[in-house]
Protein backbone atom coordinates (compact mmCIF):
# COMPACT_ATOMS: atom_id res chain seq x y z
CA UNK A 1 0.00 0.00 0.00
CA UNK A 2 1.64 3.02 -1.60
CA UNK A 3 0.93 5.99 1.62
CA UNK A 4 3.44 8.38 -0.42
CA UNK A 5 4.32 9.55 -3.98
CA UNK A 6 6.95 12.03 -5.09
CA UNK A 7 5.95 14.33 -7.46
CA UNK A 8 8.26 16.31 -10.02
CA UNK A 9 7.00 18.59 -12.58
CA UNK A 10 9.98 19.38 -15.00
CA UNK A 11 10.15 22.56 -16.83
CA UNK A 12 12.41 24.37 -19.40
CA UNK A 13 13.53 26.67 -16.49
CA UNK A 14 12.47 25.04 -12.62
CA UNK A 15 11.66 21.31 -11.67
CA UNK A 16 9.38 21.50 -9.21
CA UNK A 17 8.92 18.78 -6.67
CA UNK A 18 7.09 17.87 -3.47
CA UNK A 19 6.27 14.68 -1.13
CA UNK A 20 2.35 13.84 -1.90
CA UNK A 21 0.45 11.89 0.40
CA UNK A 22 -2.25 8.88 -1.46
CA UNK A 23 -4.83 11.68 -0.57
CA UNK A 24 -3.27 14.72 -2.15
CA UNK A 25 -2.26 16.58 0.74
CA UNK A 26 1.50 18.20 0.28
CA UNK A 27 4.56 17.28 2.63
CA UNK A 28 7.16 18.76 1.42
CA UNK A 29 7.56 21.15 -1.53
CA UNK A 30 10.19 22.94 -3.46
CA UNK A 31 12.05 24.19 -6.48
CA UNK A 32 15.31 23.76 -8.32
CA UNK A 33 16.81 24.66 -11.59
CA UNK A 34 16.24 22.61 -14.63
CA UNK A 35 19.60 23.66 -16.11
CA UNK A 36 18.31 21.97 -19.10
CA UNK A 37 21.36 21.93 -21.40
CA UNK A 38 23.02 19.70 -19.16
CA UNK A 39 20.60 16.85 -20.07
CA UNK A 40 18.14 14.19 -18.40
CA UNK A 41 20.49 12.57 -16.53
CA UNK A 42 22.07 15.95 -14.75
CA UNK A 43 18.57 16.54 -13.57
CA UNK A 44 17.80 13.11 -12.80
CA UNK A 45 20.53 12.83 -10.59
CA UNK A 46 19.85 16.49 -8.54
CA UNK A 47 16.46 15.37 -8.19
CA UNK A 48 17.71 12.01 -7.06
CA UNK A 49 19.87 14.03 -4.35
CA UNK A 50 16.63 15.88 -3.25
CA UNK A 51 14.96 12.71 -2.49
CA UNK A 52 17.53 10.79 -0.68
CA UNK A 53 17.53 13.61 2.06
CA UNK A 54 14.38 13.24 2.77
CA UNK A 55 13.81 9.28 1.90
CA UNK A 56 14.26 8.75 5.61
CA UNK A 57 11.89 10.97 6.83
CA UNK A 58 8.83 9.16 4.40
CA UNK A 59 9.26 5.80 4.68
CA UNK A 60 6.27 5.74 2.96
CA UNK A 61 6.98 6.96 -0.74
CA UNK A 62 6.14 3.89 -3.00
CA UNK A 63 6.47 5.36 -6.71
CA UNK A 64 7.33 8.85 -8.57
CA UNK A 65 5.48 10.92 -10.94
CA UNK A 66 7.27 12.80 -13.43
CA UNK A 67 5.34 15.51 -15.61
CA UNK A 68 6.99 17.49 -18.24
CA UNK A 69 6.85 19.74 -21.17
CA UNK A 70 6.67 17.68 -24.11
CA UNK A 71 5.45 14.92 -26.74
CA UNK A 72 5.48 11.77 -24.14
CA UNK A 73 4.54 8.13 -24.66
CA UNK A 74 3.02 7.62 -20.71
CA UNK A 75 3.32 4.17 -21.68
CA UNK A 76 6.88 3.84 -22.51
CA UNK A 77 7.82 7.04 -20.76
CA UNK A 78 9.62 8.11 -23.79
CA UNK A 79 10.17 11.83 -24.31
CA UNK A 80 9.77 12.11 -28.51
CA UNK A 81 9.85 16.27 -28.65
CA UNK A 82 10.08 18.95 -26.20
CA UNK A 83 10.19 22.90 -27.75
CA UNK A 84 11.35 23.80 -24.23
CA UNK A 85 13.91 20.96 -23.54
CA UNK A 86 15.22 20.58 -26.70
CA UNK A 87 18.70 18.65 -25.28
CA UNK A 88 16.16 15.78 -23.80
CA UNK A 89 14.24 14.57 -26.88
CA UNK A 90 14.04 10.93 -27.67
CA UNK A 91 15.22 9.99 -24.34
CA UNK A 92 13.82 6.99 -21.87
CA UNK A 93 13.14 9.50 -19.63
CA UNK A 94 11.08 6.55 -17.37
CA UNK A 95 13.99 4.21 -17.39
CA UNK A 96 16.75 7.18 -16.23
CA UNK A 97 14.07 8.20 -13.60
CA UNK A 98 13.19 4.53 -12.20
CA UNK A 99 17.27 3.58 -12.33
CA UNK A 100 17.82 6.65 -10.36
CA UNK A 101 15.88 7.02 -7.46
CA UNK A 102 14.67 2.98 -7.42
CA UNK A 103 10.93 3.35 -7.70
CA UNK A 104 8.23 3.08 -10.02
CA UNK A 105 8.10 6.08 -12.25
CA UNK A 106 5.40 7.33 -14.16
CA UNK A 107 6.25 10.03 -16.91
CA UNK A 108 3.31 12.14 -18.37
CA UNK A 109 2.63 15.80 -20.17
CA UNK A 110 3.06 18.20 -17.60
CA UNK A 111 -0.31 19.38 -18.75
CA UNK A 112 -2.35 16.33 -18.59
CA UNK A 113 -0.69 16.03 -15.39
CA UNK A 114 -2.24 19.45 -14.48
CA UNK A 115 -5.49 18.51 -15.73
CA UNK A 116 -5.75 15.43 -13.49
CA UNK A 117 -5.21 17.15 -10.17
CA UNK A 118 -7.34 19.76 -10.92
CA UNK A 119 -9.73 16.78 -12.13
CA UNK A 120 -9.32 14.98 -9.04
CA UNK A 121 -8.88 18.01 -6.34
CA UNK A 122 -9.43 21.21 -7.89
CA UNK A 123 -11.82 22.71 -10.34
CA UNK A 124 -12.77 19.91 -11.85
CA UNK A 125 -13.37 17.60 -8.75
CA UNK A 126 -17.62 17.67 -9.52
CA UNK A 127 -17.17 16.58 -13.30
CA UNK A 128 -16.72 13.57 -15.33
CA UNK A 129 -15.76 14.90 -18.54
CA UNK A 130 -13.62 18.14 -18.32
CA UNK A 131 -10.97 20.00 -19.98
CA UNK A 132 -8.22 21.70 -18.29
CA UNK A 133 -6.59 24.57 -21.10
CA UNK A 134 -3.02 26.66 -19.21
CA UNK A 135 -2.67 29.71 -20.58
CA UNK A 136 1.17 30.55 -20.52
CA UNK A 137 3.86 31.49 -22.58
CA UNK A 138 2.59 28.62 -24.42
CA UNK A 139 -1.00 27.23 -24.47
CA UNK A 140 -1.29 23.74 -23.41
CA UNK A 141 -4.54 20.98 -22.67
CA UNK A 142 -5.28 18.19 -21.00
CA UNK A 143 -8.71 15.93 -21.13
CA UNK A 144 -10.65 13.78 -18.87
CA UNK A 145 -13.39 11.87 -20.44
CA UNK A 146 -15.57 9.51 -17.97
CA UNK A 147 -13.16 10.02 -15.32
CA UNK A 148 -10.27 9.08 -17.50
CA UNK A 149 -7.17 10.89 -18.44
CA UNK A 150 -7.80 10.68 -22.57
CA UNK A 151 -4.25 10.41 -23.84
CA UNK A 152 -4.85 9.74 -27.99
CA UNK A 153 -3.07 6.74 -29.86
CA UNK A 154 0.15 8.03 -28.97
CA UNK A 155 -0.27 10.15 -25.88
CA UNK A 156 -0.22 12.94 -27.80
CA UNK A 157 -4.05 14.31 -27.36
CA UNK A 158 -5.21 17.07 -26.11
CA UNK A 159 -2.13 19.75 -28.13
CA UNK A 160 -5.03 22.26 -27.57
CA UNK A 161 -2.96 25.52 -28.08
CA UNK A 162 -1.84 24.31 -31.30
CA UNK A 163 -5.48 24.18 -33.16
CA UNK A 164 -5.63 26.41 -35.98
CA UNK A 165 -7.85 29.54 -35.40
CA UNK A 166 -6.22 31.76 -38.25
CA UNK A 167 -5.12 29.58 -41.22
CA UNK A 168 -2.71 32.77 -42.41
CA UNK A 169 -2.11 34.50 -38.54
CA UNK A 170 0.90 34.51 -36.72
CA UNK A 171 3.86 32.01 -36.88
CA UNK A 172 3.49 29.50 -33.45
CA UNK A 173 6.30 28.12 -32.02
CA UNK A 174 5.50 24.74 -33.76
CA UNK A 175 6.08 25.86 -36.73
CA UNK A 176 2.29 26.15 -38.10
CA UNK A 177 0.41 29.19 -38.32
CA UNK A 178 -2.10 31.07 -36.49
CA UNK A 179 -2.25 28.45 -33.71
CA UNK A 180 -4.41 29.54 -30.79
CA UNK A 181 -1.08 29.46 -28.44
CA UNK A 182 -0.06 31.93 -31.67
CA UNK A 183 -2.78 33.97 -31.13
CA UNK A 184 -3.09 33.58 -27.02
CA UNK A 185 -0.24 33.31 -25.88
CA UNK A 186 1.45 35.65 -23.59
CA UNK A 187 4.18 36.85 -26.29
CA UNK A 188 0.54 37.74 -28.64
CA UNK A 189 -0.88 39.24 -25.37
CA UNK A 190 2.04 42.01 -25.34
CA UNK A 191 1.94 42.59 -28.98
CA UNK A 192 -1.93 42.95 -28.92
CA UNK A 193 -0.96 45.68 -26.39
CA UNK A 194 1.74 47.60 -27.59
CA UNK A 195 0.14 47.27 -31.55
CA UNK A 196 -2.80 49.79 -30.03
CA UNK A 197 -2.68 53.13 -32.19
CA UNK A 198 -3.60 55.52 -30.00
CA UNK A 199 -0.99 54.59 -26.90
CA UNK A 200 0.57 57.16 -25.40
CA UNK A 201 4.46 57.27 -25.50
CA UNK A 202 4.93 56.67 -21.57
CA UNK A 203 3.50 53.53 -22.58
CA UNK A 204 5.65 52.25 -25.47
CA UNK A 205 8.22 50.48 -23.55
CA UNK A 206 9.22 47.77 -25.91
CA UNK A 207 8.84 44.38 -26.31
CA UNK A 208 10.45 42.42 -23.17
CA UNK A 209 9.89 45.00 -20.93
CA UNK A 210 6.25 44.55 -20.42
CA UNK A 211 4.80 41.66 -19.15
CA UNK A 212 0.88 40.44 -19.48
CA UNK A 213 1.02 40.43 -15.75
CA UNK A 214 1.44 44.49 -16.33
CA UNK A 215 -1.04 44.52 -18.76
CA UNK A 216 -3.58 42.80 -16.56
CA UNK A 217 -2.52 45.34 -13.48
CA UNK A 218 -2.77 48.07 -16.14
CA UNK A 219 -6.31 46.78 -16.84
CA UNK A 220 -7.21 46.34 -13.49
CA UNK A 221 -6.54 49.91 -12.93
CA UNK A 222 -8.60 51.35 -15.48
CA UNK A 223 -6.25 51.56 -18.72
CA UNK A 224 -8.68 50.88 -21.44
CA UNK A 225 -6.23 49.37 -23.73
CA UNK A 226 -4.87 46.69 -21.70
CA UNK A 227 -8.66 45.95 -20.93
CA UNK A 228 -9.29 46.16 -24.82
CA UNK A 229 -6.08 43.65 -25.72
CA UNK A 230 -7.48 41.31 -22.93
CA UNK A 231 -10.99 41.59 -23.87
CA UNK A 232 -9.82 40.38 -27.79
CA UNK A 233 -7.54 37.88 -26.26
CA UNK A 234 -10.91 36.11 -25.13
CA UNK A 235 -12.58 36.45 -27.93
CA UNK A 236 -10.52 34.35 -29.46
CA UNK A 237 -9.56 32.16 -26.86
CA UNK A 238 -13.57 31.76 -27.13
CA UNK A 239 -13.47 30.24 -30.37
CA UNK A 240 -10.82 28.05 -29.22
CA UNK A 241 -13.30 26.48 -26.52
CA UNK A 242 -16.34 26.65 -28.74
CA UNK A 243 -13.86 24.26 -31.03
CA UNK A 244 -13.36 21.98 -27.78
CA UNK A 245 -16.79 22.12 -26.91
CA UNK A 246 -18.27 21.14 -29.76
CA UNK A 247 -16.35 18.38 -30.16
CA UNK A 248 -15.98 16.64 -26.77
CA UNK A 249 -19.32 18.18 -24.76
CA UNK A 250 -17.51 18.36 -21.62
CA UNK A 251 -19.18 19.29 -18.36
CA UNK A 252 -16.72 22.21 -17.29
CA UNK A 253 -13.29 23.50 -19.03
CA UNK A 254 -11.04 24.93 -16.74
CA UNK A 255 -8.26 27.44 -17.65
CA UNK A 256 -5.51 27.97 -15.61
CA UNK A 257 -1.59 29.39 -16.04
CA UNK A 258 -0.05 32.52 -15.57
CA UNK A 259 -2.28 34.77 -18.26
CA UNK A 260 -5.04 33.36 -16.11
CA UNK A 261 -4.65 35.56 -13.61
CA UNK A 262 -6.35 38.37 -15.77
CA UNK A 263 -9.41 36.53 -14.36
CA UNK A 264 -12.79 37.36 -16.09
CA UNK A 265 -10.39 40.34 -18.12
CA UNK A 266 -10.18 37.34 -20.55
CA UNK A 267 -12.69 34.22 -19.44
CA UNK A 268 -16.00 36.50 -19.97
CA UNK A 269 -15.05 37.51 -23.29
CA UNK A 270 -14.17 33.84 -23.53
CA UNK A 271 -17.15 32.51 -22.49
CA UNK A 272 -19.73 35.17 -24.89
CA UNK A 273 -17.34 34.11 -27.86
CA UNK A 274 -17.67 30.35 -26.93
CA UNK A 275 -21.07 30.78 -26.46
CA UNK A 276 -21.71 32.22 -30.74
CA UNK A 277 -20.17 29.46 -31.76
CA UNK A 278 -21.28 26.84 -30.11
CA UNK A 279 -23.36 24.29 -32.41
CA UNK A 280 -26.46 24.86 -30.22
CA UNK A 281 -28.56 25.98 -27.40
CA UNK A 282 -28.23 22.20 -26.25
CA UNK A 283 -24.53 22.78 -25.38
CA UNK A 284 -24.67 26.11 -23.64
CA UNK A 285 -24.29 24.87 -20.35
CA UNK A 286 -20.65 24.07 -20.47
CA UNK A 287 -19.39 25.97 -18.17
CA UNK A 288 -15.62 27.88 -18.06
CA UNK A 289 -13.85 28.20 -14.91
CA UNK A 290 -10.38 29.24 -13.40
CA UNK A 291 -8.35 26.55 -12.89
CA UNK A 292 -7.82 26.36 -8.75
CA UNK A 293 -4.26 24.33 -7.94
CA UNK A 294 -1.82 26.87 -9.78
CA UNK A 295 1.59 26.13 -10.30
CA UNK A 296 0.84 23.14 -8.06
CA UNK A 297 -1.06 21.82 -10.02
CA UNK A 298 1.16 19.20 -12.53
CA UNK A 299 3.38 17.97 -9.36
CA UNK A 300 0.66 16.86 -7.35
CA UNK A 301 -1.35 15.69 -10.64
CA UNK A 302 1.61 13.36 -11.44
CA UNK A 303 1.80 11.83 -8.28
CA UNK A 304 -1.44 11.58 -8.15
CA UNK A 305 -1.23 9.41 -11.50
CA UNK A 306 1.66 7.72 -10.64
CA UNK A 307 -0.80 6.39 -7.45
CA UNK A 308 -3.25 5.86 -9.99
CA UNK A 309 -1.01 3.07 -11.59
CA UNK A 310 1.11 1.50 -8.66
ZN1 LIG B 1 1.26 25.64 -32.92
Amino acid sequence: MIEMILGVDIGGTNIKLGIITSDGGIVEEDMIYTDAEKGPAYAAARIEDWYRKRKGDYPGIGCAGIGCAGLIDAEKGFLYYSPNLPEWVDTDLGRIFAERLDLPVTVENDVNCAAWAEYKMGSGRDSRYFVCITLGTGVGGGIVIDGRLYRGWRGFAAEIGHQVIMADGPVCSCGNRGCLEALVGAAAIVDRYLKQDDRPDSQSSGKGKISVKDIYEAAGAGDQRAAKALEETGKILGIGLANIANILDPELIAVGGGVSGSGDMILEPARITMKEHLIGDILSPVRVVPAELGNKASFLGAALLALEKY
